[in-house]
């Protein structure tokens, strides 16, 4: 494992224990925390997340539910992050994880993401060609904000 990813892989496969749990009493369809998410903001403090997979296509990603718990603690600005499986083999986002941490904050294009436990990559190299003029675009829309 890549030394500076340790706590936050320590702290993204502890999130997922208790979804887990849920996950095997809730008597739903549910698959609480097969995935979990660690967020390092930058001068700030790390958000976790953990994935919800429900029937009927619902459901979210771990790094979408510790994108979330960061925005409401007041942060967009993401230094590194991590996402693991429940027993902690690490995975890279899915690509809507990838373009939700770039529209939550255009300088996320510098976070680092683990991408497997020897490897790291910037979200730019995951994500190439990105859209910010069309986003740039959408700012001005009646829209934004709402
Ligand atoms: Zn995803």
């Amino acid at each position: 494992m890549l030394p500076i990813f340790v706590e936050l892989v320590r702290k993204a496969k502890e999130a997922t224990a208790a979804a887990v749990r849920a996950s095997n009493t809730s008597g739903g369809w549910g698959e609480f925390g097969a995935i979990g998410a660690a967020i390092q903001v930058t001068d700030g403090p790390v958000f976790t997340g953990v994935s919800i997979s429900l029937l009927c296509g619902i459901g979210f990603c771990a790094e979408h539910s510790a994108t979330a718990e960061m925005v409401k603690h007041g942060y967009t600005r993401i230094e590194r992050i991590v996402a693991i499986t429940h027993d902690g083999t690490v995975i890279p986002p899915c690509g809507r994880c990838r373009e939700l941490l770039y529209q939550v904050n255009i300088d996320n294009l510098d976070a680092k993401v683990l991408v497997s436990d020897t490897q790291e990559a910037e979200l730019r190299e995951l994500l190439p060609h990105v859209w910010q003029e069309k986003a740039d675009f959408l700012r001005r829309s009646p829209y934004h904000g709402r």
